[in-house]
């Protein structure tokens, strides 16, 4: 049975409903599993998606069974399996945008409800938990969706999302201030992400105030890919991508798959790290980053470097410089929390640190263990260029997240079948994807800008967003990053009255 354990910490093993509840560990570190478990056979022979994804979920957490949840979960998405593989070109894309909110966000957040519910009944919690979550733009919404009242949650679980409030897309800003529920609430940063995730860590690692908030009978966790709760789901799709090309015909069993992530907080490639750990044919996972090319350097030098400024681009979704779930890697390929403590003390102090050091032996092992990683990074010309000529070329539509991972693939020399992640709806990020199209959107408004985007490429708008046009603004609290701690503090003690 797989247990838990900080990557700053070996010592304090947990189950893997305290650590979901939890969300992060008190040392700051992030939970990681002791063990992985082989599962590809049972996987290649799951029923369903839900039951391919139970199958993961119960390697991870054998103690929680919520596989009847799972299958409810994914029936709120407009496909059934709720991915689709398309080829464009010699490229396979996971479209993993069907969901409620049109990003893959959907796919760990519609579950982690029912683990969190299913969590607190094991650990025998009867705390109001407040969930804090910073957004680039799809986990809040995602978050909001599902942990309303008013769609799968309940009142004995209220969500917090921070989002900077000029880094989003007008629709995902729009998603987000309409969000109905009576649990649910939304605060604009003056800031961009880094500061809104750096404030959730703080607010978590503040001692006193979680004695403070217990005394009132509430307890934080949290809905980022800091929580492990919010990754397990993720390593279905993976498994599920191999088995469908399997039954295609296009890879034969056993042959080696790469898959190239655009990737910001790390979470999405790193669930596709733990598939292969956990048997799945993975030759390379190719991380994709925008001009906020952090993680590229990473994997090109070895150094963490964050110190330069976080440029604003047209995938908001990856303008991160700290990427939290490099912490899990790290640990997995040193397998000392001594070491993972020595480096996030550097990059605290210092801004940045470097995986080699003086000892070979290790050095050895971390690069041996990063070889399973490719990189690459794509600025704003070329992603727009690669969504102009993929539609001209192969009639595939694709958003500018999307887009950033699709050209580093084809930009990769890597031999073999290669699988793109495709990770929001092109209509969530309509102005950029009309712009690299060519489409003239000026003086138009948002929902018009969507009306333009399908007339032009024939492709419809999603229902979720053509819905918010009808939706009142609900939302309009702001913060300044320097009092995002005074902010919500004050927006915890004033609904506990
Ligand atoms: C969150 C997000 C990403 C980045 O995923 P990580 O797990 O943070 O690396 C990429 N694209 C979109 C559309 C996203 O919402």
């Amino acid at each position: 049975m797989a247990e838990f354990f900080s990557t700053r910490n070996r010592g304090e093993i947990v189950r893997g409903s305290e650590a979901i509840m939890k969300g992060i560990a008190g040392d700051g570190g992030l939970y990681v599993p002791d063990c992985f478990e082989n599962i590809y056979g049972k996987c290649m022979k799951a029923k369903s998606y839900s039951n391919l994804c139970s199958t993961v979920l119960s390697s991870f957490f054998p103690e929680i069974d919520i596989s009847d949840d799972v299958e409810s979960a994914y029936m709120k998405f407009s496909t059934n399996p709720p991915l689709c593989i398309i080829k464009a070109g010699d490229l396979h894309v996971m479209e993993l945008y069907h969901g409620p909110t049109c990003a893959f966000k959907d796919f760990a957040l519609s579950v982690l409800p029912y683990l969190m519910r299913k969590s607190r009944e094991l650990e025998k919690d009867s705390l109001r938990t407040v969930i804090l979550t910073a957004t680039s733009g799809d986990t809040g919404k995602a978050a909001l969706e599902a942990f309303s009242d008013r769609g799968t949650g309940s009142r004995d679980i209220q969500i917090v999302v921070l989002y900077p409030q000029n880094g989003v897309s007008d629709i995902q800003k729009r998603q987000m201030i309409t969000q109905e529920g009576g649990n649910v609430s939304v605060i604009g940063i003056n800031g961009n992400f880094d500061h809104a995730q750096s404030a959730v860590k703080e607010i978590f690692s503040d001692s006193g105030l979680k004695d403070e908030l217990i005394q009132k009978g509430i307890e934080l966790s949290s809905a980022n890919s800091i929580n492990i709760g919010r990754l397990t789901p993720q390593v279905a799709y993976y498994f599920h991508a191999y088995r469908e090309l399997l039954e295609r015909g296009d890879i034969s069993d056993g042959e080696e798959v790469s898959f190239c992530v655009p990737s910001g907080n790390f979470g999405d490639i790193l669930a596709g790290y733990y598939a292969k750990k956990m048997g799945l044919p993975v030759h390379r996972l190719i991380c994709a980053s925008n001009e906020n090319d952090v993680l590229a350097e990473f994997f090109k030098t070895g150094t963490y470097d964050r110190r330069r400024e976080l440029l604003c681009t047209s995938s908001p979704s990856m303008d991160i410089l700290i990427s939290s779930n490099i912490e899990r890697l790290l640990y997995h390929i040193s397998e000392s929390t001594q070491t993972v403590s020595g480096w996030m003390e550097k990059l605290e102090k210092d801004g940045f640190y470097s995986v080699y050091g003086d000892d070979s032996q290790m050095n050895e092992k971390i690069k041996r263990e990063l070889a399973v990683f490719d990189f690459g990074s794509t600025d704003h010309k070329t992603a727009q260029d690669t969504i102009r000529r993929t539609f001209e070329n192969h009639g595939y539509l694709m958003d500018t997240h999307t887009a950033v991972a699709f050209s580093v693939a084809e930009k990769s020399a890597l031999s073999g079948v290669k699988v793109v992640l495709s990770t929001a709806s092109p209509f969530k990020f309509a102005s950029s994807v009309c712009e690299a199209l060519g489409i003239d959107t000026s003086g138009a408004g948002e929902f018009e800008v969507l009306d333009m985007l399908s007339a032009e490429t024939g492709c419809e708008i999603p229902e979720p967003l053509r819905a918010l046009k009808d939706k009142k603004i609900i939302h309009e609290l702001t913060a300044d990053r320097r009092d995002i701690k005074k902010a919500v503090v004050a927006l915890l003690y004033g609904q506990n009255k």
